[in-house]
């Protein structure tokens, strides 16, 4: 039987977070935002002619990388829009890795990459990073990845990078690298100038409206880089990866900054209370620089706990992989989701 190819046929695919459905669920599994995005939002919404919707949407949507292209000091030449930052990830593998190259990432990282370079029926090269999960320059020996994808802060870790350490890999590395900035709002510092600066032929930062901006559910990501790069993923990309509604929804939640700044901001508050309590009760946090805290119970029960909590309806995230499965991802949510964990932990 030759109806799917060998490389899909022995995959597992990317498992999701739960969406678990139903009144009275506590939901810090999936990183999405507790509070709804821009009014504007909601008024772009409002004034959307559905008229419109027979028609194609622009093929590149020109406003919204115009007003992406200001936010970040560059020309739209410099943009890539997709339907989610998952999409900008997925066509990063398409474009920058040849046929017989691999894809590189640290290890513990996003889940979403190994399944990426399965799909491409790749190698993919996993570096390992310092025991708390701090930088460790990724070394390759003799065959360096294509791309290596940089999660900058780190998720499920939470950690964010020096951007010394970050600039000098990426100035040492042959191949591409992406900086996956999905969490960069909830943190200190941010490494987009390095994909603005043009003397940097390698480096594309990409980000998302799903965390900050609270629109997970539209599906809107993009990435700033060199114009050949992104020229690559014009060429690659589905001719309408972004609906009308999208495009139009995008751009108003960018033209509301205070409203994510505002956002981004409690979100920190509570992320830091968050953290203070779970440390108070034994556990071991990482000094989380996006909206969820990584942390691991003193009991040593991670697995435990999370059935408990699901029990409860209230979901966080628990992953079996090697390095982290005593630990447990946590969504910072409203301070009544949070509190509402708190007083449900053994
Ligand atoms: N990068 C990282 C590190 C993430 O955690 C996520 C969310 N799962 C994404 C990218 C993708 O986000 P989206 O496709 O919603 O933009």
């Amino acid at each position: 039987m030759r109806a799917i190819a060998e490389n899909i046929q022995s995959m597992a695919g990317y498992t999701p977070g739960e969406q678990p459905k139903g009144a009275g669920i506590v939901k810090l599994n999936t990183n999405e935002n507790p509070y709804p995005p821009s009014p504007k939002v909601a008024e772009a919404l409002a004034q959307i002619d559905h008229s419109f919707l027979r028609r194609y949407p622009d093929p590149v949507a020109t406003a919204l990388r115009s007003r992406i292209a200001e936010l970040h000091g560059v020309t739209p030449a410099h943009v890539f829009v997709g339907n989610g930052s998952d999409e900008v990830l997925s066509l990063a593998v398409r474009c920058f890795v040849r046929r017989n190259g691999a894809v590189g990432a640290f290890t513990p990282t996003y889940s979403l990459y190994p399944v990426l370079s399965q799909i491409r029926d790749v190698a993919y090269a996993e570096c390992p990073l310092g025991d708390d999960f701090s930088w460790r320059t990724p070394q390759f020996g003799s065959s360096a990845p294509d791309l290596f994808f940089l999660t900058n802060p780190n998720a499920p870790t939470g950690i964010a990078y020096p951007f010394e350490a970050v600039r000098d890999f990426a100035r040492s590395f042959d191949g591409t690298v992406l900086i996956d900035e999905a969490y960069a709002d909830f943190a200190d510092s941010n490494c987009m100038a390095l994909a603005a600066d043009p003397s940097n032929a390698n480096v594309v930062v990409s980000r998302t409206l799903s965390k900050s901006y609270s629109l997970a559910g539209l599906r809107m990501g993009y990435c700033v880089g060199p114009e050949p790069l992104i020229e690559a993923m014009f060429k690659a990309k589905d001719s309408y990866n972004l609906d009308f509604i999208a495009q139009a929804l995008a751009l108003a939640a960018l033209n509301d900054q205070d409203w994510m700044r505002a956002n981004a901001e409690k979100i920190r508050a509570e992320r830091a209370r968050l953290t203070e309590a779970l440390s108070g009760c034994g556990w071991r946090c990482t000094p989380s620089q996006t909206n969820f805290v990584f942390a691991r119970p003193p009991a040593g029960n991670a697995p435990e706990i999370f059935a408990a909590l699901k029990e409860k309806r209230i979901f966080v995230r628990h992953f079996n992989l090697p390095g982290i499965s005593e630990w447990l991802r946590i969504t910072v949510g409203t301070p009544a989701e949070n509190d509402a964990f708190l007083a449900a932990l053994p």
